[in-house]
């Protein structure tokens, strides 16, 4: 699985709306790259955000791209692996 299938399944794997083989190719990819984990995190954060003030919890996939978006271009910059340096993942 490559990080454009990953983009289009993230927020159904957020939901729990992917099933169990679907979510273990998913969790091996996001284990393995860097922008990926990124990207799920921060829609986490924005997912648990938004509902702090009671929006629709589904984030809309033009906001997934901007961010993956985002986080290329710090990444390519150099400015995400700085930042991120200090920060640890823990997947589910
Ligand atoms: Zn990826």
């Amino acid at each position: 699985m490559d990080c454009k299938e990953i983009i289009g399944l993230i927020s159904r794997y957020i939901d729990g709306d992917i099933d169990e083989f679907m979510r273990d190719v998913f969790e091996k990819h996001i284990r393995e790259c860097k922008r990926c984990i990124t990207l799920l995190r921060t829609l986490e954060k924005t997912i648990y955000f938004s509902r702090e003030i009671n929006r629709p919890k589904r984030v809309p996939s033009k906001v997934i791209h901007r961010v993956y978006y985002q986080i290329e271009l710090r990444m390519k910059s150099g400015d995400l692996k700085k930042k991120s340096r200090k920060s640890h993942f823990t997947l589910p």
